[in-house]
């Protein structure tokens, strides 16, 4: 039974890199009919930042990424708080230390800065000197019955290779001479990530620790702890980091990382999954666009590249795009209007049209019909309010070049004015119909091309020279509507 597990540190909102690792272990879990475990790592208090584990939660959520046990769920090995287990940690650090395998360090940090400094003059490899390693047991007793404060190290190995096998490198060998003696627990009795992670990755049965390559070079502390504790290693895969444009690894500096960022900006949770999976990941052949449920029936550890991929905001966007008009009519309201409604985006809630919408969104039939009408060339959720601003306002903004073309139009009274008296008295109208009076229009007025009637038509109802189809437009807005925007349009246009 494959269980694995995404175990973050709550010292930040996440980032779409460190994400990806979660959604790779879940894809593996639904694949396999396994388990997919949430457990905060939340040792490190001096790093802990108040509402990461908010976000971390939210983030899963957001790219439908659920967990079968974690905060919130529960499941047979909770709490899923390292926190909230101490105690368990400091049993297991005791065990190592009467097994000979981890030792009492009773170095005061004045001390191992005099080292290190005395290393860095001398060019020395940095690391602990190990001095408390060979201290006298009996010496080691009676500091700590005088209360001298102490931090436990592991006893790595002196020499000889510390060898594991990586599902993505293969084998990966390191020099233990060369790896220092890991700190296990803190002096105020904590343990640090490397015990803490360890002993959780055995008691919750992991199977595969799927991780970001920055850890490559803990885990052979991790087999050393393993083998101390006569415990089997689970499986490692450990990914690749995401690159940005440059080549170097996706920071800030290219732009947005957080994942929640994405969903502030407008983009879908199933986009974003979509995408940042494909970034380390091929589903083998030429298959881009995939839900949730396609890549866990496609995923495979096999798949996992080995070289790191870029991130490309363009590819990103055309592949929201994609998944917004694969929404159902529903779906596509239901997600516009939980966007609009929740955005804390201060550029977006300045937009001028952010007042109508909202109000606009009020009428679920009229504006999914909108929204619909807008599916085809929108990329982000919130593109949608000013895209779809004509068909909620009273009075829509015309833009003034697009007034000054169309309306200068010597035959673009007439055009309103016969519009207008075809409209009057009726009340729906549909899309044949519209595009019908169109004709007529052309007919009646003499117009060479019904691009003549047309592009005015459009400039009268929308403002805008580009949009959806006119006949869909027209026949949505109704008479009514329509009959205003062309009683404002005449007043608007020169003389005939
Ligand atoms: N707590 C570590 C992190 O924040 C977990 C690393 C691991 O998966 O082992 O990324």
């Amino acid at each position: 039974m494959v269980r694995v597990r995404y175990a973050p540190s709550p010292t930040g909102s996440p980032h779409v890199g460190n994400i990806r690792t979660a959604l790779f272990n879940f894809l593996l879990a639904r694949k396999e009919g396994g388990k997919f475990i949430v457990r905060i790592e939340d040792t490190d208090r001096a790093r802990a930042v108040e509402g990461a584990l908010e976000d971390i939660l939210e983030s899963l959520r957001w790219l439908g990424i659920e967990w079968d046990e974690g905060p919130e769920v529960g499941g047979p090995h909770a709490p899923y708080f390292q926190s909230e287990r101490l105690s368990t940690y400091r049993e297991i650090a005791d065990d190592l230390i009467a097994k000979g395998k981890a030792y009492r360090c009773f170095c005061t940090p004045e001390e191992l800065e005099k080292m290190r400094e005395y290393q860095r003059i001398n060019k020395l490899p940095t690391g602990y000197n190990r001095r408390c390693r060979e201290r006298d047991p009996s010496e080691a007793e009676s500091l700590i019955a005088a209360g001298t404060p102490f931090v436990v190290r592991l006893a790595m190995p002196l020499d000889g290779k510390i060898a594991f096998s990586d599902s993505i490198r293969g084998r990966v060998e390191y020099d233990a001479a060369l790896i220092d003696d890991q700190v296990l627990l803190k002096a105020d009795g904590w343990p640090t990530y490397h015990l803490a992670n360890v002993v959780d990755d055995h008691r919750e049965e992991i199977t595969h620790v799927i991780r970001g390559e920055e850890w490559i070079s803990s885990t052979p502390k991790h087999i050393v702890l393993y083998d101390a504790l006569g415990w089997t290693p689970p499986i490692f895969v450990h990914v690749p980091v995401i690159k940005g444009p440059d080549g170097s690894k996706l920071s800030k500096r290219h732009g947005d990382t957080r994942c929640l960022d994405y969903r502030e900006k407008g983009y879908l949770g199933a986009a974003v999954a979509n995408y940042i999976a494909l970034i380390g990941w091929s589903p083998g052949g030429d298959r881009e666009v995939m839900s949730l449920e396609e890549m866990q029936d496609a995923f495979s550890l096999h798949g996992l590249q080995p070289s790191p991929g870029v991130f490309d905001i363009t590819k990103l966007q055309w592949m929201n795009g994609v998944h917004l008009r694969n929404l159902s009519p529903d779906e596509l309201y239901d997600s516009v209007k939980a966007f609009h409604e929740t955005s804390q985006d201060e550029e977006y809630i300045k937009k001028p049209c952010h007042r109508s919408f909202l109000k606009g969104l009020q009428d679920r039939e009229y504006a999914t019909r909108a929204l619909v009408l807008e599916q085809e060339r929108v990329k982000l959720l919130s593109d949608f309010c000013e895209a779809c601003e004509f068909f909620f306002v009273n009075e829509v903004s015309i833009d003034p070049d697009a007034a000054a073309k169309w309306f200068g139009q010597p035959h673009a009274k007439s055009l309103y004015e016969f519009l207008l008296s075809e409209l009057s008295g009726r009340n729906a109208i549909s899309v044949e119909d519209c595009d019908a009076l169109i004709g007529k229009a052309v007919q009646q007025l003499g117009l060479e091309k019904r691009a003549q009637a047309i592009h005015p038509t459009r400039v009268a109802l929308t403002g805008k020279t580009f949009g959806p189809g006119l006949f869909e437009l027209m026949s949505l807005l109704g008479s009514s509507r329509m009959s205003a925007r062309l009683n404002r349009a005449i007043e608007l246009t020169g003389p005939r």
